[in-house]
């Protein structure tokens, strides 16, 4: 079964709350609608955008003269312990990742418990590799079931043909040229779509502490085994008390009904409820998350870094060692500071509690999200000779 809805925008599907009306929006509820939407969208040459939780999409204020696809399929199948103490997990593409990771912690799963609270979806964690405090989605992924457009069949992509690298794998790269534009053929939908994925998890009620921030906050040291739920705990109030959580109110309207398990939706809009304080919106919330990617620096580069910026050993595209530094502190120590707006009544602002936020505080469109974007990107690159990069798939728009 496949629901078609009518009177949908971007701005309804997206974290950020920003974008235009949508032609078609469709929520297939099976494996083979999945695989017919998309197929009905390649074959009449329309523009396609397969979507999970809008977490990490910027998109533009015009119209969406194509089908945007958003699959409702949300099961977790669970395998038995194998003799080295591994659990294979098989989930839906559309399954919500938060959903995901607290079934696996309930299970009593070690692997990725450091990714609690990141908005989106079990099909787009795998296109981005997720990564947050010690972990990336990348080590837990055993197989990626996809469907091909190029081929038109189904595919089993292993983990040597995802190529998984920072914010990266094969699946994003196929929608990019070799020039880092986006693909004429694959864009703003990878080549392969992803129908499920299996993870490789360990059966273990602990798992280890692997940041030093969600370390202080569980006052162990790192690299200490703790429960796996108190990491995710721990994980969760970091993460709300930085506003990196989405605004779980985003649930209430109908373009987003099923979209998570409504038992999950009560529990988040109760916690946000303890650490707001109020009913209302989270505008510190409305973001993508991190709007620009950490820079990884070739030598000269890093040489050139203020003695005090954070430096972190990384490896270049190129494969030669590098230096990863924080984005966040490229921005605030440029003057860009939390809250920091482009005028003083602008609609869109970095978010109060992390300059790498950019925000809608209510009546943003994607125009005002792209100005403070370039604000932004061209003060640090002024300030510092590096040009930061947009973390999100950004449609429609030149930032
Ligand atoms: C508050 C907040 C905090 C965040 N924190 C983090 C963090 O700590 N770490 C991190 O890595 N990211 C973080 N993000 C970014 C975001 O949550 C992730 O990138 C997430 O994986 C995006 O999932 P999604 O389902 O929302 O993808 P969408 O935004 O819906 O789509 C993103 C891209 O993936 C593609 N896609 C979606 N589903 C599929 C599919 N089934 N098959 C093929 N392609 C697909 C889309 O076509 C699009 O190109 C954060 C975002 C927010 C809003």
């Amino acid at each position: 079964m496949t629901t078609e809805h009518s009177s949908t925008t971007f701005s309804d599907l997206t974290t950020i709350g920003v974008g235009g009306p949508i032609r078609t929006f469709l929520t297939p509820h099976t494996r083979d609608g999945v695989i017919d939407a998309v197929r009905q969208a390649d074959a009449a040459d329309l523009p396609l955008s397969v979507i999970g939780g809008g977490s990490n999409l910027l998109v533009c204020d015009d119209p969406f003269d194509g089908i945007v696809v958003r699959d409702a399929r949300q099961d977790i199948r669970f395998g038995t312990p194998q003799a080295d103490g591994t659990v294979a997990v098989n989930a839906d593409a559309g399954c919500n990742w938060d959903d995901f990771v607290a079934a696996t912690v309930a299970h009593g799963l070690e692997g990725v418990e450091g990714l609690s609270g990141i908005p989106g979806t079990v099909g787009a964690s795998v296109v981005q590799n997720i990564g947050a405090y010690g972990q990336e989605v990348a080590s837990s992924v055993a197989q990626v079931e996809a469907w091909d457009r190029q081929a038109q069949s189904t595919v089993t992509l292993e983990t040597v043909q995802l190529s998984f690298g920072y914010r990266m794998s094969a699946l994003k790269a196929s929608m990019y040229d070799a020039s880092a534009k986006p693909s004429a053929k694959f864009f703003p939908t990878p080549r392969f779509v992803v129908l499920s994925v299996t993870f490789r998890l360990h059966k273990s009620e602990e798992g280890t502490v692997g940041y030093g921030q969600l370390a202080k906050a569980l006052g162990v040291r790192l690299g200490d085994r703790m429960p796996v739920a108190a990491i995710r705990d721990a994980v969760l109030k970091v993460r709300a008390a930085k506003g990196m959580l989405e605004d779980a109110h985003r649930y209430g309207i109908p373009a987003m009904a099923g979209a998570k398990r409504a038992d999950t939706v009560a529990a988040a809009l109760q916690a946000q409820r303890g650490t707001t304080g109020t009913d209302g919106p989270d505008f510190n919330r409305h973001s993508c998350g991190s709007f620009f990617m950490n820079p990884v620096l070739d030598a000269a580069q890093a040489a050139a870094l203020p003695q005090d910026a954070p430096r972190f050993p990384a490896t270049l595209p190129s494969g030669a060692p590098g230096t990863k530094t924080s984005a966040a502190w490229l921005i605030d120590h440029a003057g860009f500071h939390k809250g920091y707006a482009v005028t003083a009544d602008a609609p869109a602002s970095l978010s109060t509690l992390h300059t790498l936020a950019l925000t809608n505080r209510g009546s943003a469109r994607a125009a005002d999200i792209a100005a403070l974007a370039r604000t932004v990107r061209d003060g640090v690159e002024h300030a510092y000779g590096i040009r930061l990069v947009p973390e999100p798939v950004v449609v429609g728009l030149e930032l």
